[in-house]
């Protein structure tokens, strides 16, 4: 049985806690390794390591710096098989999707090779007499990020390519669901030329997350995971003077207006409801079409294309849409959901419940499941069910509609399907939510841009990746700066100013 350990200083090591978590294949409810459970002593070691290595990276000019993410990203597309594969075994989503979870954090290590440009400062001459001011971004020294299974490469990804580009070293704290890839792509930025202890693996569970918000040496700590834990990340974090993003859960509605183009909304719902088996924090999991009519004529489209999803192993080849979910907790929390809705009223109309598949009854499968006519207080509009479940909520106005999402606790993504340029953009200027698609099912901004979800999907100020990734991963410094020949008077006692 593979036991995987730790990443530190440049090569893994064994676990010393003798604490170890089981890692599944969830398409056949195997065992496949044993994970580390670190202690808090062996984070500490990791930190030791990465604040020595960090001055000489920090001391490495940017362009050099940036080196290290182009060879990466050429390594990643070489390794993109091997890497999807590991990567799928351990989450169960499919082949093409688990490429997709590599290729959106390799756009943030491309983003990454321009981060000279991120790291440029300002520059103002004779902000007085003789005096030139200057600000420089400067990274913050040992930094961390606390990964959630559902996106094993991107995630991380998204937080250490930003974080060391910017000139820190950094500690990855994975989902202990599926280290290995982490693990994978802590060797590749060594192979990339990254020098060791700049990037080091730390597998775990609460303990190790606990030592990281504790730790007096790491400066800042970007977490993804649930709400529940991001908000304790972010108390506990910041309560020891750290600088703290934390993302958390998600339910994302999809507006379908009267006007839209309803094969074209069907089809993106469907995709954005039951891709990955709806474990993404921006599926569309509320359907919200505007107007009984509209609602009827959604259904009847959405019915045979649910109904038509195949579901099975990621070894099945690429016609499969969705593979398992995480865990045999996750599927049994999803179906206790399901049930409650039945329970609570809702419309059951695509029932996967009893989904089985031959050869892989030990797998964790849920069918695809879609509710019509769920109403604001039942539990399967609540909740986040991170499950292929899509809900139907009918809404009579527009207005209507827009107060579902508005209300909701969650403020992570939405969309509108619409022909009408009017709507579209009152939708996207009053909505008070982060991420907005138009005619666009899961709006994930580019790499260049920023992610990041409002209300109770996000917690502190900066969004992840894009300019702000960088601004969380630096801090500032301004510098005023005169010659002696611009010095013309004596002591001076009241506040300079440019009066
Ligand atoms: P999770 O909260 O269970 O775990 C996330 C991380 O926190 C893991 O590294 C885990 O080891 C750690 N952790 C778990 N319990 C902990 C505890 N009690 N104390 C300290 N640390 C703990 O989340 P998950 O199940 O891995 O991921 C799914 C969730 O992540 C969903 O809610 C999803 O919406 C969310 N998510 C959000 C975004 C976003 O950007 N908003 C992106 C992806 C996933």
């Amino acid at each position: 049985m593979e036991e995987i350990g730790h990443f530190i200083n440049g090569t893994r090591v064994a676990g010393k806690s003798g604490r170890t978590a089981d890692v599944f294949n969830p398409a056949t409810g195997e065992v496949t390794a044993k994970v580390a459970l670190a202690t808090a002593a062996e984070l500490q070691e990791a930190v030791v390591v990465a604040e020595k290595a960090q001055l000489g990276w920090a001391a490495t000019n940017p362009q050099r710096r940036a080196r290290v993410m182009m060879k990466f990203v050429s390594l990643l597309h070489r390794d993109m098989d091997t890497l999807a594969s590991k990567l799928s075994s351990e989450h169960g989503k499919t082949h093409p999707d688990a490429k997709g979870d590599v290729i959106r954090g390799l756009e943030v290590a491309e983003f990454c090779i321009g981060a000279p440009h991120m790291m440029k400062g300002e520059f103002t001459e004779g902000a007085g007499p003789g005096i030139d001011m200057y600000s420089m971004r400067q990274p913050l020294g040992v930094v961390a990020g606390i990964t959630p299974f559902n996106f094993p490469a991107m995630i991380p990804m998204w937080k250490f390519c930003v974080a060391i580009a910017a000139g820190n070293s950094f500690i990855l704290k994975p989902s202990e669901r599926n280290p290995s890839v982490p693990m994978m792509l802590a060797e590749l930025m060594i192979e990339a030329g990254l020098p060791a202890g700049v990037l080091n693996v730390v597998n775990g569970d609460k303990e190790s997350v606990d030592a990281i918000l504790d730790d007096p040496i790491i400066q800042a700590v970007g977490f993804v995971g649930s709400t529940a834990i991001a908000e304790y990340v972010y108390t506990r974090g910041t309560a020891s003077g750290k600088r703290v993003q934390c993302f958390g859960g998600a339910k994302n509605h999809m507006l379908i207006m009267p006007d839209a183009d309803l094969d074209q909304a069907a089809d993106a719902l469907v995709g954005a409801g039951f891709g990955a088996a709806g474990e993404r924090c921006m599926a569309i999991s509320v359907a919200v079409p505007v107007g009984q009519e509209t609602a009827d004529r959604l259904i009847e489209k959405l019915v045979p294309r649910v109904e038509a999803l195949k579901v099975g192993p990621y070894t099945a080849g690429d016609d499969v849409d969705f593979g398992p979910v995480i865990t045999p907790q996750a599927r049994e929390r999803i179906l206790g959901l399901v049930n409650s809705g039945v329970e609570q009223g809702a419309k059951l109309v695509v029932d996967g419940r009893d989904f089985t598949l031959q050869g892989y009854e030990n797998g964790n499968f849920v069918g695809p499941c879609l509710f019509d006519n769920a109403t604001k207080d039942m539990d399967i509009y609540k909740e986040e069910i991170f499950g292929p479940v899509l809900t139907v909520v009918r809404a009579e106005t527009y207005e209507e509609a827009l107060s579902l999402p508005m209300e909701h606790e969650y403020g992570n993504g939405t969309a509108i399907y619409t022909r009408d340029g009017d709507t579209a953009r009152d939708f996207a200027s009053r909505i008070n939510i982060g991420m907005v698609g138009i005619n666009v099912p899961i709006p994930v901004p580019l790499a260049y841009h920023t992610f990041g979800g409002w209300k109770r999907s996000g917690f502190g100020d900066l969004n992840q990746h894009g300019p702000d990734g960088f601004k969380f991963y630096t801090r500032t410094k301004t510098v005023t700066s005169r010659w002696p020949s611009g010095v013309k008077e004596g002591a001076e006692f009241s506040i300079p100013t440019m009066e």
